[in-house]
């Protein structure tokens, strides 16, 4: 019959907006403000900060190390982190700034993904509007900081999660996971000896070794095929572009005063040794620590401490992978533990070379 659709469609219609009076299910307008939808829970919109303590209550409370991993993953650049540093210039894993500029920030998850140490995570938080078009949006630190009982709220399933592997990789670490040093008088060019087997899952920085190498783009990023496309190439592109990075405490500008890194003892033979070069091979983040330390096995010790080290060039110690591992080996540095991507392990496998090769630390 000419007109029987249209009068389907009326039906319809009409029973929705009866049914709407009477059947809760049918309401899905909200009146906002006066209500307000609960996100669900894998809803995401700008990154917070976790602290394990309350913010309000003492000044070291993130779970940050200021390692710039997210700095330099984020697309639009809108992360700004400065290292803190003791009195004496040395990084106490503690971010001094950590900025992010909501107002550029696209929401990608990108640095949550990267993150070896889930320091950061995405919130709910959605009624950010302002009228400071200029750094009305500029988040500080102190704006940034969350308990992680706010994280557990906002998204149980996944904090939770968290929690569990982060309690199985303490677990694990409380493990003795390297062989006990040899005596200070074994020659140090003889090949180390191999430490305790770690399997790849307790390495904490695997995330970031696809993000850094493979180049991911979280599979609930909000992009269409050609989007994702486009950023795995731009990504590839940067990642093969960037140039070797300085050995400078910071790769941006501060307004803090400037503190030197101890002064290196590079020869010109250190300079010209393709082992000490960002083109060694075990200058890859994919591979992990034993592997690495078979690769560099009976080289000298500045080249075996340059593959006990995290890899990924963040600077967060003071210097690059190469500038760390030559200033312990000369002496220069005295601390085994400044390698935030590398952790303990890094941390006790430096401390092994170092003992073995008859360096105090
Ligand atoms: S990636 Fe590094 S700098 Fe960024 S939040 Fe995680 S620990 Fe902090
Ligand atoms: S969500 Fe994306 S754009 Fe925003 S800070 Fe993180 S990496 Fe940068």
């Amino acid at each position: 019959m000419f007109g029987s659709a249209l009068l389907e469609g009326m039906v319809v219609t009409a029973k929705n907006l009866v049914g709407s009076y009477f059947d809760k299910d049918r309401l899905t307008t909200i009146e906002y403000p006066e209500e307000r939808k609960e996100p669900e829970e894998n809803y995401r919109n700008f990154p917070f900060l976790i602290c394990d303590k309350d913010p309000a209550k003492t000044p070291d409370y993130l779970r940050c190390v200021a390692c710039k991993i997210c700095e330099s993953e984020c697309p639009p650049q809108c992360i700004y982190i400065e290292v803190k540093r003791d009195e004496n210039g040395k990084p106490v894993k503690q971010p001094k700034v950590f900025d992010i500029d909501y107002s550029v920030c696209m929401g990608c998850q990108i640095c949550a993904e990267v993150c070896p140490f889930d320091a950061i995570k995405m919130d709910h938080e959605y009624e950010l509007s302002n009228d400071n078009r200029f750094t009305g949006l500029l988040m500080h630190k102190w704006q940034l900081a969350r308990p992680n009982e706010y994280y557990h709220s906002i998204k149980p399933t996944e904090a939770a999660e968290v929690d569990a592997r982060l309690a199985e990789e303490a677990a694990k670490k409380k493990k003795p996971a390297v062989a006990p040093a040899r005596p200070a008088s074994a020659p140090a060019a003889k090949p180390a000896a191999p430490a305790a087997p770690v399997t790849p899952s307790s390495k904490p920085v695997s995330v970031v070794q696809t993000s850094v190498a493979g180049i991911v783009v979280p599979a609930d990023a909000p992009f269409t095929s050609e989007q994702r496309e486009w950023l795995q190439k731009f990504f590839v592109g940067v990642a093969v572009a960037a140039p070797a990075r300085p050995a400078s405490p910071s790769s941006q500008p501060s307004t803090a005063a400037p503190v030197a890194a101890p002064a290196l003892k590079e020869t010109p033979a250190d300079a010209e040794n393709p082992d000490l070069t960002d083109k060694a091979p075990w200058h890859d983040s994919n591979k992990d620590l034993n592997q690495r330390m078979k690769m560099a096995g009976g080289k000298p010790l500045a080249v075996r401490l340059y593959a006990a080290m995290g890899q990924t060039d963040c600077t967060a110690c003071g210097y690059d992978c190469k500038g760390y591992a030559m200033a312990l080996a000369s002496g220069n540095e005295k601390d085994p533990g400044l390698c935030g991507p590398g952790g303990d392990e890094t941390a006790a496998k430096v401390k092994e070379l170092l003992e073995a090769a008859g360096i105090q630390v």
